[in-house]
């Protein structure tokens, strides 16, 4: 049984400025370079998941408040921000970067008290968004049109030009790094945004709210409207002036928001969610294999879209890797995640904790047995012990159905064949894992396994530079990189008789 070790009395945020943003009575939408309450004068409630009290009320934005951020993003679009030197516009975001390195560990507080992340992790998330700002600050000076001189009678070239209004809806696991990695490429390319937060975790997002008017951006270029999916996140979705809409979130909603969009044929990316694989060979190196293959399932408890939750394991060593997985799993300190000694903290809400539990049943009905774990924590706030179900099947819900909370399924293969065909058999391709000490089969698997982030002995790793995204029902385009960058752009070609 793991001990939960939250203090009677959860921890005090250390940040001054967290203490003072949450002293605030109500917290109002961003639009237009001005903080307004909600057309309907609606407020909705938002919760710490440690303490499960209420710990801000904020405005609740519907299609009316949408649509006054759509046009002022739009008046923005085609007034100062359209007319703006690429150099200015890049400063503007440098300097939005620095203030959110300046203001960093106030951020990863606020995200940590408002969606339960460790705060060792929401620092490392926060931190890793100043470095995405300079990425694609870098990206507008770089991509540029082209003069293909194909006929001598015509100058031929074309302009790569912002697409407009973008707007991004993002969810509640890794808030403030979805919005930048949304955001910044965004209006790197010149475009103007709508932010929708998830209606659990608004509060960093209102926090980027006045980092952006402290920056100095032209009203109208952010706008920050909070509420929740059905209101605030549809009436962005079905919305017959935003050109762009970028998601990251649950497949359903992403398969209603690319049918919303053909109102006005939007460009549509969609991150969604996986099931991925990590696959542990014979020859692999446990002692590293194992501890990374916990955290792979367990950081934020579990709540991270590419979470190794299906655990190949090659039959020889099974029994093995079984044992040293419960072992270093159960090691793990669930408790306050204000506290930087935390490995787990609560989930995001009641609701994801029924629904994490609820599978707690359907994987015992289905014949897997519960190695570790198995249980909701007792007392205070929406804890789950990580758990590890062994005699998995591939075909059972457990191993089929994204759960979201820190759980794995261990499931024997044979070989690599087996490996590929069993890492596949899933609707999801957002992440896999193998490790080997063979750099054949290491390369053979990463071609094998369709998904869109292949790692070899690691897991987790990422970098701004490289394409991030899904195969199959795990997304539809690909976030970072340059071609992220070129996905905010229109391509025209223009011919000049001459
Ligand atoms: P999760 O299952 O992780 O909560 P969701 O896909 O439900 O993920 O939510 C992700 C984001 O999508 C949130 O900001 C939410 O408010 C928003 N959302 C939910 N439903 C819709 C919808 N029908 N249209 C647009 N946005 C939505």
């Amino acid at each position: 049984m793991t001990e939960l070790i939250v203090p009677p009395a959860a921890l005090q945020p250390s940040q001054p400025g967290v203490t003072k943003f949450l002293a605030d009575s109500v917290r109002k939408l961003y639009i237009g370079g001005r903080w307004v309450e909600a057309a309907s004068g609606k407020t909705f409630p938002v919760i710490n998941p440690t303490t499960e009290q209420v710990i801000a009320h904020v405005a609740e934005a519907d299609k009316a408040d949408v649509d006054a951020a759509v046009q002022a993003a739009r008046s923005a679009f085609e007034g100062p921000w359209g007319r703006m030197r690429v150099v200015e516009r890049t400063e503007l975001l440098r300097r939005l970067g620095a203030l959110i390195a300046e203001n960093a560990d106030e951020i990863a507080e606020l995200e940590t008290i408002n969606n339960g992340s460790p705060i060792s992790i929401a620092r490392s998330f926060v931190g890793s968004t100043v470095g995405t700002i300079d990425y694609f600050a870098g990206s507008a000076r770089l991509i540029h049109g082209e003069t293909p001189s194909n006929d001598p009678n015509y100058l031929t070239y074309t302009l790569r030009e912002p697409i407009g209004v973008c707007a991004g809806i993002v969810p509640w696991n890794v808030p403030f790094l979805f919005a930048i990695g949304k955001l910044a490429p965004a209006l790197a390319a010149g475009n103007t945004f709508v932010l929708k937060p998830a209606e659990q975790t608004p509060l960093t997002a209102i926090r980027l709210g006045e980092l952006v008017e402290e920056a100095g951006f032209p009203a109208g270029v952010v706008n920050i409207v909070t509420g929740f999916g059905l209101g605030a996140g549809s009436s962005i979705a079905e919305h017959p002036d935003i050109d762009k809409v970028s998601f990251t979130g649950s497949v359903d909603v992403g398969k209603r928001i690319l049918a919303a969009s053909a109102v006005n044929l939007k460009r549509v990316t969609l991150e969604l969610g996986g099931k991925s694989p990590n696959i542990i060979f014979k020859d692999a190196d446990l002692s590293v294999a194992v501890p990374t293959a916990v955290a792979g399932f367990t950081m934020s408890s579990g709540q991270i879209c590419v979470a190794g939750t299906r655990l190949f394991v090659q039959r020889e060593i099974m029994d093995e890797v079984t044992e040293k997985l419960t072992e270093f799993a159960g090691s793990l300190r669930i408790g306050d995640p204000l506290d930087s000694a935390t490995d787990l903290g609560p989930l995001v809400s009641q609701e994801q904790l029924d629904r994490v539990t609820g599978y707690f049943g359907v994987g015992a009905a289905d014949g897997a047995r519960v190695a570790l774990g198995g249980a909701a924590v007792e007392g205070t706030g929406y804890f789950v012990e990580p758990t590890v179900f062994v005699d998995v099947r591939n075909d059972m819900r457990i191993a089929r159905e994204e759960i979201f909370g820190p759980v794995v399924s261990v499931i024997p293969f044979t070989d690599e064949d087996d490996a590929v065909l069993q890492g596949n058999d899933t609707l999801y391709g957002l992440a896999a894992s193998v490790w080997t000490n063979d750099l054949g089969r290491a390369h053979r698997v990463a071609r094998g396994i369709k998904a869109g982030s292949i790692w070899v002995n690691n897991y987790f790793t990422g970098d701004t530079a490289l394409p991030f995204g899904g195969y199959k029902e795990s997304g539809l385009g690909r976030e970072n990189g340059l071609d992220w960058y070129k996905s905010f752009t229109e391509d025209k070609s223009v011919y000049v008789t001459l």
